[in-house]
């Protein structure tokens, strides 16, 4: 059969391969169902163009062929864009449609019509298809190689770059079948047009791709190693040939015996050198990895603490397979069966970020069960891990790791070597991971070592923690123990004063009345300290009382809508004498801007005094008290009020912050206080806090105070901090008119 002959059939054997091609991507239809409906269009098109080349005499238009090859093209396109992962901008496919429709119409309206240019004559309907043909084909192969350029993890890289070269050869495949030369480049044409396609084939139906650059690089090294290696052989023959000349036949012999005996022992240490030299240079196949895996054992030998054992394992692995990244992360297993993953940095930016998976997680599953590693490509591509949830992923995709190996001690998971991408770009082979496997089993026992020693550590700090807080309640105890003895005293004092008054004063008057000698004026003179001394009396035994309250059955409280400037006006009322007297400089800052608020008028004026007249008391004179108020919201939506009573006071040791809130609790030798209700430092009963906290807390408020300490050289002040709900929970239901009650009522 003469070439031209083969040549005419050559349509049907070429259909006859895209045939079987079909039925292979039919039969191994594994990826996603996208990528592989764009791949039986592309065949499908194959196939037809296969048939329209056979039968382009008997068709209608005058390019058909090459239209339904335009037709594969934008198939293979949009293939492209689903492996890829590429998304066009709804632009290019306008574009696109626009140049098909324009190369399509001027074919259909204009099949013939030429262009001549000097003494060349252009087919211009032939030469737009073939153009946008062009166009097309390197707008592809362009995209697929920015995408691979982009992408960091070797074996996702080399997914792409597989495709980029399959399109290569589909792309030279039809230009040498379209710029027909000689009818042996039409049948090499069509023969690599289907290995390309082949290769689409083989890509979409296989997840795993052989690595594409090894292999490229091994097949460079043995043209290397071949060529170098057979210089020296072809010097030889030249050799003998330029030498024998005039030679007689023992001369030729002797001649060609040096040679042999020459190429006996130098030819194999001469290849050997080659051969090491290429793999070194081309494939980089020179660290000692014994020695490494030695110097590793001995190092995590000597270590207990878990960083460093990071630090160990991931140094070792970036110098045995240069990569910069990794980590070891810890595995425990929870109570409820899930399974903790805790990375421990050590090399590169890592995101320490503890991920929980579920014990079904078929990640979990697979390192305890096969033992092996496991890649992050397979992961994102291998159809066994499609049931892996979004959050999972996302935890992958942080730590961009390139392969995850499992550290079993026994049957279970307890850790997983974490490695990133080598520098070079370059996938990890089946060796190498087999050798951070083999370092993954010879770390478990240090990394159960290490973990015992930490957990021994948090134990430690645990039972210190403990220790701390045993010795804070003591001493919080000591002080309520004092507080409760220092009571007796406190009481005794508070009301042996206005007694003794009560007693002194009615003894006066007793023995004036005796004598006949009291008038008028004095009696009401007496009479008044009398009331005051009692007044005095009844307050401390009221406050005692709303203390007692407090623990018996909490605040009872009576809610009415009220306004805050009122209740702050009414609480400062009976302190503005002494304010005035010892020039005491009074701010509110707000007050007056709040709306109403459901509130226990009378209680809150109560607390409000308690609090501003300690402001009062512990303020030296010239000093100021600032009263600020404002809105704010919480988290749920409700308004609330923030309240801060400053003054520039003596302040408050922070140890008793807590304390100050607790019954009959005072700052101070009990005994060294001067009873008094707004003198400087004069002294209460040490019932003011816990009533005020008493009221606000029934209110669902809060009540705290801030101060550097006490020092009464530079007075660092107090910060008293008191929230309120605007609507109150308690208050719900029981809607009351606006108090109009009067103060003379309220602070009895
Ligand atoms: P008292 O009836 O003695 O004022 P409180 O319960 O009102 O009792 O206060 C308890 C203690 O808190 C006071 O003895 C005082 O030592 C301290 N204290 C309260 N307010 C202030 C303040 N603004 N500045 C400094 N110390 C304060």
């Amino acid at each position: 059969m003469s070439l031209t002959e083969f040549n005419t059939i050559l349509p049907l054997i070429a259909a006859g391969f895209y045939t079987l091609l079909l039925i292979i991507s039919i039969i191994r239809r594994v990826q996603t169902t996208r990528q592989n409906r764009w791949l039986l269009v592309i065949l499908g098109l194959s196939l037809l163009w296969q048939f329209s080349l056979f039968f382009e005499a008997y068709l209608p238009l005058a390019h058909e062929p090459m239209l339904v090859l335009l037709a594969s093209t934008v198939g293979i396109g949009l293939a492209t864009a689903v492996y890829i992962e590429w998304q066009p901008r709804n632009r290019w496919y306008l574009l696109g449609t626009a140049v098909m429709a324009t190369a399509v119409a001027v074919d259909l309206l204009r099949p013939s019509y030429a262009i001549t240019l000097g003494n060349v004559t252009i087919n211009s309907s032939q030469f737009i298809l073939i153009a946008t043909w062009v166009a097309l084909s390197c707008l592809f192969i362009t995209k697929t190689w920015r995408f691979y350029q982009e992408t960091t993890f070797p074996w996702h890289a080399n997914r792409l770059l597989f495709w980029y070269i399959a399109l290569w050869v589909i792309f030279i495949g039809e230009a040498v079948i379209l710029f027909n030369y000689h009818p042996i480049s039409n049948i090499v044409g069509h023969a690599v047009r289907i290995a390309g396609v082949a290769g689409l084939v083989y890509a979409i139906s296989s997840y795993r791709i052989f690595d594409v650059r090894t292999y490229l690089k091994r097949a460079v090294a043995f043209l290397v190693i071949n060529g170098i290696s057979a210089l020296p052989l072809a010097g030889a023959v030249i050799a003998v040939q330029q030498l024998t000349r005039g030679m007689n036949r023992v001369q030729v012999a002797l001649l060609i015996g040096t040679i042999v005996i020459l190429g006996f022992f130098f030819y194999q240490p001469y290849r050997n050198l080659v051969e090491k030299l290429t793999y070194r240079y081309l494939l980089g196949e020179s660290v000692n990895t014994s020695q490494v895996v030695r110097n590793y054992s001995q190092a995590i030998s000597r270590t207990l603490d878990v960083q460093q054992l990071s630090f160990l394992i991931v140094s070792t692995l970036s110098e045995l397979l240069q990569t910069n990244r990794g980590a070891l992360m810890l595995v425990t297993q929870q109570e409820s069966g899930g399974f903790e993953v805790d990375p421990i940095p050590a090399l590169g930016r890592m995101v320490k970020q503890n991920f929980t998976f579920p014990a079904s997680s078929l990640f979990i599953q697979t390192l305890r069960e096969q033992r092996q590693p496991l890649l992050q490509y397979d992961i994102d591509f291998n159809p066994a891990y499609t049931t892996i949830d979004q959050p999972a992923r996302l935890w992958f995709k942080e730590q961009s790791m390139e392969a995850y190996v499992p550290v079993m001690a026994g049957t279970a998971l307890v850790g997983i070597i974490a490695i990133g991408p080598k520098n070079t770009a370059v996938p990890y082979q089946p060796g190498e991971l087999e050798l951070v496997q083999i370092l993954a089993d010879q770390t478990v026992v240090a990394l159960q070592n290490a973990r015992l020693y930490s957990e021994l550590g948090n134990q430690n700090e645990h039972i210190r923690d403990l220790n701390r807080n045993l010795i804070e309640q003591n001493e919080r105890l000591e002080i309520m123990d004092k507080v409760k003895s220092d009571f007796i005293t406190i009481a005794s004092h508070e009301l042996r004063t206005p007694l003794t008054q009560v007693k002194g004063y009615t003894d006066i008057l007793a023995a004036m009345n005796e004598e006949n000698a009291l008038t008028r004026e004095q009696a009401r003179e007496i009479v008044g300290h009398v009331n005051r001394a009692t007044l005095q009396l009844e307050s401390l035994i009221t406050a005692m009382l709303d203390a007692s309250q407090l623990d018996v059955d909490g605040m009872q409280l009576t809610f009415v809508k009220t306004q805050l400037d009122t209740i702050i006006r009414l609480a400062t009322e009976p302190l503005i004498q002494a304010i005035r007297e010892r020039q005491i400089n009074l701010k509110l800052v707000g007050v007056e801007q709040i709306p109403p608020i459901q509130a226990d008028f009378k209680r809150l004026v109560q607390a409000f005094t308690n609090v501003i007249s300690n402001a009062v008391k512990y303020t030296p004179d010239h000093g100021a008290i600032t009263i600020e108020a404002q809105q704010v919201p919480s988290q749920n939506g409700e308004p609330y009020l923030e309240i801060v009573v400053s003054d520039s006071g003596v302040g408050i040791e922070p140890k008793f912050h807590d304390l100050i809130f607790e019954k009959f609790f005072r700052i101070g030798d009990p005994q060294l206080h001067s009873t008094g209700s707004t003198k400087f430092k004069g002294a209460g009963p040490g019932l003011g806090l816990p009533i005020a906290k008493g009221v606000i807390e029934a209110h669902g408020g809060r009540i705290w105070v801030e101060s550097m300490g006490e020092d009464e050289g530079n007075l660092p002040g107090s910060r008293f901090f008191i929230i309120l709900p605007m609507r109150p929970a308690a208050a719900e239901g029981e809607p009351k008119p606006e108090s109009t009650l009067r103060p003379a009522y309220l602070i009895g």
